[in-house]
Parts: structure tokens; sequence; C-alpha cells
């Protein structure tokens, strides 16, 4: 099986079952994304212990690409602190954005997305809880403070 039929269906695979999709119990951090471009809607909810996400779900409906790419980023930072999160994103940037991007061993799954940056249009939509994550982490940095 080819590299890119593997990716495919590691896509096609998360938008039928995605992962932690539904709501979360004890939230205390979440956003909303949008993504006017393809129409995808996206809400994510953290429960974050310190620096850590202990717990993450989403819900909301989009298009294969964003419903991946979400269901695939919830299982990358389940259990992550806001630096090893940081540098993961910067990796799947840089997979979506730059064309000879090999994939870093750390992205395990996420990988499958860098077939995404052969349609510019779709990169929007594989960033969008992305930038909802951040959105997320950053409103429980302004909010509680107990350093
Ligand atoms: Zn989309």
């Amino acid at each position: 099986m080819e590299l890119k039929d593997l990716y495919r269906d590691v896509i096609l695979d998360h938008n039928r079952q995605p992962r932690n999709f539904g709501p979360l119990e004890g939230p205390n951090a979440q956003a909303e994304g949008h993504n006017p471009l393809c129409g995808d809607r996206l809400s994510l909810f953290l429960r974050l212990s310190g620096d850590r996400v202990e717990d993450v779900s989403f819900e909301g409906s989009g298009c294969a690409i964003s419903t991946a790419s979400a269901s695939m980023m919830t299982e990358a930072i389940k259990g992550k602190d806001r630096a090893m999160i940081g540098r993961l994103f910067s990796k799947v940037h840089s997979l979506l954005t730059q064309a000879d991007a090999a994939p870093a061993p750390e992205l395990g799954k996420l990988a499958a997305l860098s077939g995404v940056r052969e349609f510019p249009m779709r990169v929007k939509c594989a960033t969008l809880c992305w930038h909802t994550l951040n959105a997320a982490l950053e409103q429980k940095t302004s909010t509680v403070s107990t350093e």
C-alpha cells in the first residue's frame, strides 16, 4: 500500500469515527472555531490540570479534513503540557505549509495531514482545530492565574 493511500485511509477513518467527539465532563477551558471558507465549525473543550491537558473533546460539524484533523489532534495532545503542544503545532504547521517537509517522527498519525498541502484551500480546514486550541489555552491563562 502506498503511503498516500495509507494517509487517506487514516483521514477517512478519523472522519467516520472521530475520537474524543462529544461533551466533556468538567471542562475548564473552551473555545469555538469557525472556518468561513469551508463552513467548518468546531467547539473544543479542555480539562486542564496546571499546564497539562488532562482531557479534551470536540463537537461541531465540518468537512472530512477538519473533522479528522480535530480527532487526531485530540489524541495527540491528551496528557501533554503547553510546551509540548506548542512544539507539536509548529511541526503540524510546517507539514501543512512547507512543500518538502518530511513528517517529524513525533507527529505520529498527524503525518497523515501532509497530503493536505496539495490543496491550499484545505489547509485552513486542517489548522482550524489548532487555532481553536490556542484560543482555549489563552483563555485559560487570561482568566486564571495561580502563579
Ligand atoms: Zn473544511
